[in-house]
């Protein structure tokens, strides 16, 4: 399952609700499969997609949202691996991370992370995140369904393939513009 396979599912599990997504390809390739007001686009603030959404996830915890998702990458989480430490003290029950593991630095000529001798799942859980793994699509599916209805914080490690899309355009959007753009999905969505 490639990145841009693990977007598409993720995407339409998470039509109407927040989701918060780190910077380069994972950005990129869910702006091409899928892009929406409810998309909060990074770009370059690598490993601070956990964070965000913890934030949010937060702010949220008396509204009608039902689920805050924060899509990460494995460099991106060991750039920032304090966030499931955060995470598991907080308990933020309407967080969910997704992190594409591919083992690899994406953006840099494919370098290893950490991630591929480290398993990042085993960390989430030890600090208290409620884990879920997933492989390949028909699971990546079952297990964010599943993890959408857990209390959180609730991290489903999912396995993909190295490899970035090819012919998915840059994502040269304004950041002010795209985060004012989700500020009023929120509202209004909250407005409900
Ligand atoms: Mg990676």
């Amino acid at each position: 399952m490639k990145r841009i396979d693990a977007l598409r599912i993720v995407a339409a599990h998470t039509r109407d609700l927040p989701v918060v997504v780190t910077c380069a390809a994972s950005s990129r390739e869910l702006a091409a499969v899928a892009d929406g007001p409810n998309h909060l686009y990074l770009l370059d603030a690598m490993g601070l997609a956990g964070s965000v959404a913890t934030g949010v996830a937060l702010g949220l915890a008396d509204t009608e949202i039902a689920k805050v998702v924060a899509i990460e990458g494995d460099g991106s989480l060991l750039m920032n691996p304090n966030v499931l430490a955060t995470g598991g003290f907080l308990r933020p029950s309407k967080l969910v991370m997704v992190l594409l593991d591919n083992g690899v630095y994406g953006a840099t000529a494919n370098l290893p992370t950490y991630g591929s001798r480290i398993d990042l799942g085993e960390l989430a859980a030890a600090a208290g995140w409620t884990v879920r793994r997933a492989a390949d699509p028909e699971e990546l599916g079952e297990r964010l369904a599943e993890a959408l209805t857990l209390d959180g914080p609730v991290f489903l490690h999912v396995r993909i393939a190295v490899g970035n899309a090819t012919d998915v355009p840059k994502l040269l959007q304004n950041p002010v513009i795209l985060g004012r753009r989700f500020q009023d999905w929120l509202a209004a969505r909250e407005a409900r």
